[in-house]
């Protein structure tokens, strides 16, 4: 396997890495424009057109009597809150905060998205799915596609449209574009926004509600789907829908809004994490750190600590070998939420393992002697390859761990989700 010269990242990172002839990943090239060569992007612009962008909006809502100015697809997590704050308290607008519910919560996500409702002081609407009909979907989604969070995929990226199409509320604010920071998809010139392509392609795996009712066999009734069919095309012209990504108009850092949000509006990590050292991100479900990453393990033989690192790498705050020794530590660990959802599935771990099997990748994954499946290659051993010297950025300091914020969590729960089933509201 090849591995970038300057992150952890392998050549089979989802979706569509490339490497350049020095073997440096798209995601780090996309990334040093931002950074490296500062000079390249005009923040001061961005913002000015952001600005400039959203008081048309407003003025057109207030203009309807509409009591929203944009709606904010949020979850309670720190970009939540980063974004929350800088719209409402920073560009002066009334949002709508929108939450699809897809009931694997934690209690963390749940104080999380109470706080931000709480201290910014928003009216949000949550749709809740049936908590059967999640399990439901897992589990079909699982022997399809390998994937048991298909549904929230699809209910964040649906829900909002819906919303906004219901209210009259043309503008949608996202947070980060997430797959131009992780594997550099778009150029920050694009100034991508969303679409129900990119939606149907990449967040729901290119199936949409009414494909997978036509299945043969398929055991998901339309009311298992109901909140995932888009609104006709005629309905998001006629209001105009549109949804932009902040990512583009404003720096951003994960690690410093998780700071910037932690100290100005009492958002809360998590204490540790079974598979990955950072524990500020994806606080709100039980399965993205643990099960749903696993999966990726499982199918491409890397996980959410190669995401991490390669963040913390491209920022200049940790070095490539620093993030070597987390992939190699949190990579493979087997999650513990995997037995909530094998007792909420009925399925054993071997079934479980069974259904993924055809969707491992033969370029990293073979089966040895035993039988067993075993990785082919791991970044562990190309920590001295040449190019990597030279692929090398400054450090901005040395790596320091996050320290977690004071847990609010009653006695009841543990603050990771360990403990608990999942978490209806
Ligand atoms: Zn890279």
């Amino acid at each position: 396997m090849q591995y970038c010269k300057r992150c952890v990242y392998p050549a089979n990172a989802k979706p569509g890495i490339i490497f350049d002839d020095q073997g440096i990943c798209s995601g780090c090239r996309t990334f040093e424009h931002k950074t490296v060569f500062k000079d390249s992007v005009d923040w001061i612009a961005r913002r000015e057109a952001l600005t400039d962008l959203v008081e048309e909006y407003k003025a057109r809502q207030r203009a309807k009597d509409n009591p929203y100015d944009c709606i904010i697809p949020v979850s309670g997590g720190k970009d939540s809150h980063y974004q929350v704050w800088l719209v409402k308290q920073k560009l002066g607008l009334n949002p709508l905060l929108v939450t699809y519910n897809h009931t694997y919560n934690t209690p963390l996500g749940i104080r999380n998205l109470t706080n931000l409702v709480e201290k910014l002081d928003c009216n949000l609407l949550r749709f809740t799915t049936a908590p059967g009909s999640a399990v439901r979907i897992s589990r079909y989604m699982l022997a399809k596609i390998g994937d048991v969070t298909w549904h929230y995929h699809a209910g964040i990226k649906t829900f909002p449209i819906r919303t906004a199409v219901q209210y009259d509320v043309p503008l949608i604010i996202w947070g980060e574009e997430g797959f131009s920071e992780l594997v550099g998809m778009h150029n920050l010139d694009d100034f991508v926004e969303f679409t129900k392509k990119k939606r149907q392609e990449h967040d729901m795996r290119g199936f949409e509600p009414e494909d997978l009712l036509e299945e043969p066999g398929c055991p998901l009734t339309r009311y298992d789907l109901a909140p995932f069919f888009y609104p006709a095309d005629e309905d998001i012209e006629w209001v105009g829908v549109r949804g932009i990504y902040l990512s583009n108009y404003i720096p951003w850092d994960g690690r410093l809004q998780a700071e910037f949000v932690i100290n100005e509006l009492g958002f809360e990590t998590a204490q540790s994490r079974e598979r990955t050292f950072n524990i500020y991100g994806k606080t709100d479900d039980i399965h993205a750190n643990g099960l749903h990453d696993y999966l990726k393990f499982l199918k491409f033989g890397y996980g959410r600590a190669t995401d991490d690192a390669a963040n913390e790498i491209r920022h200049g705050r940790m070095t490539r070998e620093q993030g070597i020794e987390f992939v190699l530590t949190y990579d493979h660990v087997r999650p513990y939420d995997l037995d909530i959802f094998l007792k909420k599935s009925g399925l054993t771990e071997a079934e479980f393992l069974g259904e993924i099997e055809s969707l491992r990748d033969p370029a990293i994954w073979e089966r040895d002697a035993a039988g067993q499946w075993r990785t082919k290659d791991n970044v562990g051993n190309h920590v001295n390859e040449p190019g990597v010297p030279e692929a090398r950025l400054p450090q901005v300091g040395n790596w320091q761990p996050f320290t977690p914020s004071p847990s609010k969590a009653s006695t009841r729960y543990q603050e990771d989700g360990r403990q608990s089933d999942y978490v209806l509201l």
